[in-house]
């Protein structure tokens, strides 16, 4: 993990050709790297330097450009599916999660795995067999088409319906209406998911929930964290990519929650200068599979346009952290290797950021 460098400071007032301004940036606390992403880029990393061959991933390692950026100058490949995988090869299954037909066409190309599924999408997996087991009808609240949602239903494929938003509820038909549960993506809007489980519950009175939340802790935190500086900012800026399910909702939560504007930038380039037309404060952001050093370059972008004041804005503190997939760290014991997550002088760097781990 990075540590945060220090950040650079402008006084909170300065003089502008039409007099003084009070520019300043809300920087929610916390935002970036989750544990389930944090883990899995550290999977990559370590598996580049402990094969001695190449290292294919299966989809996008997390929803981050820069970071598949690097992964891939560092030599890993890339690959839609696992039939580009040569037979034998190593690959890595992305944080998302994959359904049992991937792991199955693996199988018969004999590749090796290292599963990077975040735990808690395991959870809701588990969730869903557990429920198709009792041949309940599961309602799967989230997007068609994103990777997570593909490897949830691909669990249960016979039992699972998938309702992208509240007006998909109307329209659902179900075997037994006394047998229904809902479950959902990890990366929703709260506040949205809610909205479709109360029309769901309007429909299906006797409709079961999860056993704990599915939308996970990192999504819940940085969501109240941005609900916090929304109201006090002209202008909400989320970092993270386009198809990071948890980013655009961070976008979409400061706009419903009082931010004049909002935009998600994937990085500093993407900045627009009409954005910044009588705006005082900008509130910073970022998805959970953002490292930390792009929110460093937005800021001193800001700080050059005279947004130089920072004030962190905590609504939550983080010590979350995943071991290493267990494949990943039995290979490594075998070879006298250190299993832990993270290599000796990242844990130095880690001991000294007062920012805890995820
Ligand atoms: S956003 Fe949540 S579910 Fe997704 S990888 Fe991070 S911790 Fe895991």
């Amino acid at each position: 993990m990075t540590c945060a460098a220090p950040i650079r400071r402008r006084p909170a007032s300065i003089r502008t050709m039409a007099g003084v301004s009070n520019r300043r940036v809300l920087l929610a606390e916390p935002r970036g790297y989750c544990a389930g992403v944090d883990r899995a880029v550290v999977a990559v990393e370590r598996a580049i330097e402990h094969y001695d061959e190449t290292v294919y991933v299966r989809h996008e390692i997390v929803h981050n450009k820069y970071v598949v950026d690097r992964l891939r100058s560092q030599g890993a490949v890339f690959v839609k599916e696992v039939d580009e995988v040569p037979e034998g090869s190593l690959v890595i299954f992305s944080a998302h999660g994959i359904s049992p037909k991937v792991r199955e066409m693996a199988a018969e190309r004999n590749l090796r795995t290292i599963d990077a599924t975040c735990p808690l999408v395991t959870k809701v997996h588990k969730e869903a067999v557990r429920f198709a087991k009792e041949d309940y009808d599961i309602l799967l609240v989230g997007h068609e088409g994103h990777e997570e949602v593909e490897g949830t239903a691909g669990e249960a494929p016979d039992h699972t319906q998938i309702v992208n938003s509240p007006d998909d509820v109307a329209s659902i038909e179900v075997r037994d209406p006394s047998k229904v549960v809902w479950l959902s993506q990890t990366t929703l809007s709260v506040d949205e998911t809610m909205e479709t489980v109360d029309r769901l519950r309007t429909r299906f009175p006797l409709l079961a929930s999860p056993p704990s939340d599915d939308i996970c802790y990192a999504t819940q935190n940085r969501q109240v964290a941005v609900k916090k500086i929304a109201p006090d900012s002209d202008l909400v800026l989320v970092v993270g990519s386009a198809n990071s399910s948890n980013s655009v909702r961070l976008m979409e939560v400061a706009k419903e929650n009082g931010a004049k504007a909002s935009h998600r930038i994937d990085a500093v380039e993407e900045l627009q200068d009409e954005w910044f037309e009588g705006v005082e404060t900008v509130g910073v952001t970022s998805g959970a599979s953002v490292p930390e050093i792009l929110v460093e370059q937005l800021l001193a972008e800001l700080a050059e346009r005279g947004y130089g004041e920072v004030q962190p804005v905590r609504t939550a503190t983080e010590d979350l952290m995943f071991s290493l997939p267990r494949e990943l760290r039995q290979e490594m014991r075998k070879q006298g290797e250190d299993d832990r997550r993270t290599r000796p002088s990242a844990r130095a760097a880690e001991a000294s950021c007062n920012d805890g781990i995820a």
